[in-house]
């Protein structure tokens, strides 16, 4: 069975980067037919909030992404420190007591003698005595991961295949000296625990990757699949503060709908074009973690509001009702919508339709004709009132094409340009058309 996790720390709102994870950690589960989880990775008691724990599980909501369970770090410290206390026991983690001024200063050393910044492990070679001596003097100890001098290696379904060198990296830190954990080894052992199968995550995680690797085989587990996705940038190809705040909340804000995020994202970082689909079914079918480049992806506003406009119009009624004014049905609805950038401007429309409308001035030459027009209207059978208002008026005055449509558009909706006439004049109704083409 497929298990994949979204793993945010709840120490901030999700922003379009996280939203993107999520929804491929989602949709490579739902493809498999497996299981997708949610991992409030709240180690970090300081920062992590309760209501960022809220707004992810809403924002997750909105997008549509139901996760199958839900799991919470702070509620596994009782299983973090078994672990802990197994590999303490088993030499696979040890105590270290070097200062941050110390580890910088050494840093500095190797790096003036063109080495890399690998931790020297001096801490192993302290003995009993050095270690109680430094803890008289106050100090206490953190934790690092000791890693095996072997290579690490997996083939990664983004980035193919991966080598490290576990005698090239720093044994990684674990624990802070307070107690508190670093992320990497809950993570590993609630993917080892949770049988998460497919890690998914952003690139900047590729060498915690390395060293996690060397945690699951100390913890005597097979380790998950793993796929990290190149970043996403601004349209102007950087990392830019801008795409850290543009979140769930900013696209309800501008009316962008949970479709237009979902089918963008979906493609985002393939070759393969954007379809904006409002059912997701065929996005999660073609998923394919082989379609996806190493290059950044960009993410462009513009790209996602033309995306939003082509969802927008196939949205059926039901789903947007909520939003529309009280009384607008769904003919109204299916009237306008072809027209909207975002369901909001639908009231717009709907004002068109109820009036009062603000009267465009009349050419001196239509003048007459509207009159005519007012008299046509007030006697039609109504079934179809568009098409017997005009073919009428043609018969008659022998206009066609715009000079027959224009003033009559104009006449009716107070607008040059708008949705469909055929669609929009029973809804106006006889007695407002009447009134407006009378002027
Ligand atoms: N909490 C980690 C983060 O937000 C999770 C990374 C992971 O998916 O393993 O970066």
């Amino acid at each position: 069975m497929t298990v994949t996790r979204f793993a945010p720390s709840p120490t901030g709102f999700l922003h379009i980067g996280n939203l993107r994870t999520a929804l491929h950690n989602w949709m490579f589960a739902k493809k498999a037919g497996g299981r997708f989880l949610l991992r409030i990775d709240d180690t970090d008691a300081q920062r992590s909030e309760e209501r960022f724990v809220a707004a992810i599980r809403r924002d997750l909501a909105w997008l549509g992404l139901v996760p199958d369970g839900e799991e919470r770090q702070s509620a596994r410290f009782d299983r973090y420190e078994a672990v802990f206390a197994d590999m303490v026991a088993r030499g696979r983690i040890y105590p270290a007591y070097e200062t941050p001024e110390e580890l910088d200063l050494r840093r500095k050393i190797l790096a003036g003698r063109g080495l890399p910044p690998v931790y020297d492990r001096a801490a192993l070679k302290l003995s009993d005595e050095d270690r109680a001596r430094l803890e008289e003097e106050g100090r206490r100890p953190h934790w690092r991961f000791r890693l095996e001098a072997e290579p690490i290696a997996w083939d990664d379904m983004v980035r193919g295949p991966q080598r490290f060198d576990g005698a090239l990296l720093s044994d990684p830190v674990v624990r802070r000296a307070d107690g508190s954990w670093l992320y990497l080894l809950p993570s590993v052992i609630d993917d080892a625990d949770m049988g998460v199968t497919h890690v998914v995550r952003g690139e900047d995680h590729v060498s915690n990757t390395a060293t996690q690797m060397q945690m699951f085989a100390a913890m005597g587990a097979t380790p998950p699949a793993f796929a990290h996705e190149a970043l996403l940038v601004g349209n102007e190809g950087k990392l830019s503060k801008r795409l850290g705040s543009l979140g769930v909340e900013h696209f309800r804000e501008q009316g962008i709908e949970p479709e237009a995020v979902v089918a963008l994202l979906a493609r985002l970082g393939t070759s393969d074009p954007v379809e904006p689909v409002v059912d997701p079914a065929p996005l999660i079918a073609a998923f394919d973690f082989g379609r996806f480049g190493r290059a950044p992806a960009r993410f462009d506003e513009g790209e996602l509001a033309q995306v939003n406009a082509r969802i927008v119009h196939q949205l059926p009624f039901e789903r947007v009702r909520q939003a529309l004014p009280e009384w607008m049905d769904a003919a109204a609805w299916d009237a306008v919508r072809g027209n909207l950038e975002r369901v909001a401007d639908a009231a717009d429309w709907w004002r068109v339709v109820t009036g009062p409308v603000d009267a465009l001035p009349v050419a001196e030459e239509d003048r007459a004709f509207l009159t005519r027009a007012a008299e046509v209207a007030a006697g039609l059978a109504w079934v179809d009132p568009w098409a017997e208002l005009t073919s009428a008026l043609k018969a008659e005055t022998g206009r066609k094409g715009k000079a027959l449509f224009l003033p009559l558009r104009r006449a009716l909706t107070g607008m040059d340009h708008g949705p469909d006439m055929a669609a929009l004049l029973p809804l106006i109704g006889r007695e407002r058309a009447v009134a407006r083409l009378t002027g």
